[in-house]
């Protein structure tokens, strides 16, 4: 089928098409299903110059994963990609309605949410400019490159307590509370059990790589900074869907299950989006199996 026709249904609509979304349409195109891609290309890491911890793409330039996918995805004749952001999403198993931001009606029998999320970064001033490049969530991702040098955890609530705990494995830790909760007798020493240093004089703001000014004038100079962020699906379908949402430690995600299934009947949902821990090669796992159980919801079986 011409997947440009829209008159036509095609078997799945694919929402996303990042790591998760092109994983599901592999699988999806190699069962020779019809596919629509439906793309905003506004990847989660886009601020982030390598990617790590990505077996087999170590180190290399996120853009570059996505890129080389989607070529690979696009080489199958009966996937059609369109670069436009969904905005509506309607109708029931069989027949549903997508519409984009230029207008565009598209039809599918099922949906494929891999939509990612946003992160909610503290209001200080410097921290989101340096989003991705010297302040990071994830230490997995980002915490080996700091050679363990000396790190600084911005709290955005007890959670940080975590990332505090963990820090230590990656380099020297601080702990910045910034008034974001008070650490109790129990928090604290097991704090002090992992050599973390408690700072509780609030943060003015982010300057040079990772400094971080407090308000009574210091300056602590640190390598990289850690920040738990709040996430937040990237887009309001799955609501329009009328699919139930489930909350994790980030934020609420769309609830699935085993098969990436959600409370919706012909929506399936993989990624950031479906799941409460996130990383590149999590989204693509995801989507591989989102893509082959879409698959499978389409036969008579
Ligand atoms: P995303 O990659 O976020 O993609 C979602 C896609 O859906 C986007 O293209 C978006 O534009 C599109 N979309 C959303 N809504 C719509 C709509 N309505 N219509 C059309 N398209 C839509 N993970 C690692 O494993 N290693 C790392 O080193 C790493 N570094 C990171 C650094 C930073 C700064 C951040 C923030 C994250 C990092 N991550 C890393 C996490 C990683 O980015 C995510 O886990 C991964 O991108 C999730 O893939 P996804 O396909 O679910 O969502
Ligand atoms: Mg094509």
């Amino acid at each position: 089928m011409d997947t440009a026709d829209s008159t036509l249904p095609c078997d799945a609509i694919v929402i996303g098409g990042s790591y998760a979304g092109q994983s599901a349409a592999m699988q999806l195109a190699r069962a020779r299903q019809r596919v629509l891609v439906l793309d905003a290309g506004m990847r989660r890491n886009r601020f982030a110059k390598a990617s790590h911890g990505f077996l087999g793409q170590d180190g290399r330039a996120p853009e570059a994963i996505a890129a080389e996918g989607r070529s690979q995805v696009m080489a199958y004749p009966n996937v059609h990609w369109v670069h436009a952001v969904a905005t509506q999403a309607s109708g029931e198993r069989d027949r549903f309605v997508v519409i984009d931001d230029t207008g565009h009606r598209w039809q599918g029998r099922r949906i494929v949410l891999a939509t990612g999320v946003v992160d909610e970064l503290p209001t200080i001033e410097g921290l989101a400019e340096r989003w991705g490049r010297s302040v990071f969530h994830c230490p997995y991702c980002h915490g080996y490159e700091l050679d363990r040098g000396r790190i600084g955890v911005v709290a955005t609530s007890e959670l940080s307590m975590h990332h505090a705990l963990m820090l230590p494995d990656w380099g020297t830790t601080t702990l910045l509370v910034d008034a974001a909760f008070d650490p109790d007798e129990a928090q604290l020493a097991s704090l002090d059990a992992r050599g973390v240093t408690v700072e509780t004089t609030r943060i003015r703001s982010v300057k040079d790589v990772a400094t971080v000014a407090l308000l009574d004038g210091r300056g602590l100079v640190f390598d990289g900074l850690f920040v738990a962020t709040r996430t937040r699906v990237s887009s309001p379908l799955a609501q329009q869907l009328g699919c139930a949402f489930e909350t994790g430690f980030s934020g609420e995600f769309i609830r699935t299950d085993e098969f990436k299934a959600t409370t919706v009947a012909g929506v399936f949902a993989c990624g950031d989006a479906a799941r409460t821990a996130h990383s590149v090669a999590l989204a693509v796992g995801d989507g591989a199996w989102a893509g082959a159980m879409t698959h499978r919801s389409l036969l008579p079986i």
